[in-house]
């Protein structure tokens, strides 16, 4: 097989197999659940020159290696590498010789069909509430999981930026999973037609509360987006500086913040978060052993939810953990995907842990995490303004 994306990474790949420094195999949220290092960014960097060089076969261990990272960037940190771009292009070469993942595929071919991963038609990103102004400069974007099955968090999004436009069934998806998934080629040509969807909106900024959205339309469409892509955290931190938005909790509570990959190590986003949840009064904020920079992925990076879900609960798990041991009552986001990932890490721990043995055991009982998994923005209305 001809690696002719990963081939131009060749120097990268060849310094880390000489240097084999291994300081991205520390704290690797996948390595860390498998203990393999092939799925690890030095292992794979390896395999890589093995398949360029003729001493590594193809085969569907290749595939599980390759889709078993999250991209979360985690190793990006502590390398001189550009990892999760040599990942991508190793899984653009697969794709390209027609080694695809089923479960990843799914979501591909929905794009192709309706225009979102989730096989729904484009009139269910309608929403009646919103009431779009055609002349406002501002566009809400609310991405395809938002918009079609989380909803509520939209509408308050919308409620709070007051004025703005809103494209509903026009609205194209960000195409991140064609990306992510290795379908590079089938990306760069759908890009353009999103772009002049979005260019023709005539507006100066995107407002979207998606990460992933923000993360893609920032990096990867760069300059041929007009728009300025800004993501509704911005905003938020904007009005509680400004003293327009004050909050106060009713009982002491213990939160932490999750920084989601796409808004912290790849956005820069980490202090507006914090400094959101700490205008609050009368909460306690605690941070989890991994954060800001170094916060660990939720799980979920890159579609594994869907084509490896049995790592990516274990994974989302240890997160959870982590916000046990500092001691949070809630654990807040603004991510729908970390909030469904680190949500199910919950009720999966919470389950394992029911005594099913116990003669009173109430078979009806649903798991109760100990920790709660919130929105910021849905956490902010429950409190007294
Ligand atoms: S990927 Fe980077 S940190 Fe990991 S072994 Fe290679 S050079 Fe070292
Ligand atoms: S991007 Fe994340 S999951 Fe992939 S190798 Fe690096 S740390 Fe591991």
């Amino acid at each position: 097989m001809d690696l002719e994306e990963t081939k131009k990474h060749l120097e990268e790949i060849y310094t880390c197999n000489r240097t084999r420094c291994g300081f991205c195999i520390q704290k690797c949220p996948v390595y860390e659940v498998t203990s393999l290092e092939t799925y690890s960014s030095r292992g794979r960097n390896l395999v890589a020159r093995g398949i360029i060089e003729g001493s590594v076969e193809v085969d569907e261990e290749v595939l599980k290696l390759a889709n078993t990272c999250l991209l979360c960037g985690y190793c990006e940190k502590n390398c001189a590498l550009d990892n999760t771009q040599i990942f991508r292009d190793f899984k653009a070469d697969l794709v390209e010789s027609g080694m695809t993942d089923q479960y990843l595929e799914g979501g591909v071919d929905s794009v192709e069909k309706y225009g979102n991963p989730f096989k729904k038609s484009p009139e269910s990103r309608e929403i009646p509430e919103l009431k779009s102004n055609p002349k406002s400069k501002t566009l809400l974007y609310g991405g395809c999981v938002y918009s079609i099955s989380q909803q509520e968090t939209l509408k308050l999004i919308a409620e709070l930026l007051g004025d703005y436009k809103y494209l509903g069934k026009d609205e194209p998806c960000c195409m991140n999973i064609l990306w992510d998934s290795g379908h590079k080629k089938d990306f760069k040509k759908k890009m353009k037609a999103v772009a002049k969807v979005l260019n023709d909106a005539n507006v100066d900024e995107l407002v979207t509360g998606c990460p992933t959205c923000f993360r893609t339309y920032v990096e990867e469409f760069g300059e041929i987006l007009k728009p300025k892509p800004i993501h509704f955290i911005t905003k938020l931190h904007q009005m509680v500086k400004d003293g327009k938005l004050k909050f106060e909790s009713k009982e002491k509570v213990k939160v932490t913040w999750h920084d989601p990959c796409h808004l912290g190590r790849f956005g820069g986003i980490i202090d507006e978060p914090r400094e959101i949840i700490k205008s609050v009064k009368n909460i306690d904020f605690v941070e989890m052993e991994n954060s800001g920079l170094d916060s660990h992925c939720c799980g979920a990076g890159s579609g594994m939810l869907m084509s490896y879900p049995e790592i990516a609960i274990e994974i989302s798990k240890k997160r959870y953990r982590e916000a046990e041991a500092a001691g949070a009552e809630i654990i807040l986001t603004f991510c729908p995907t970390c909030e469904l990932t680190l949500g199910r890490g919950g009720d999966t721990i919470a389950r394992d842990e029911m005594d099913f043995d116990d003669d009173d055991f109430d078979f009806d009982a649903k798991p109760d995490p100990k920790i709660k998994v919130m929105n910021l923005l849905q956490w902010l209305v429950t409190l007294k303004k």
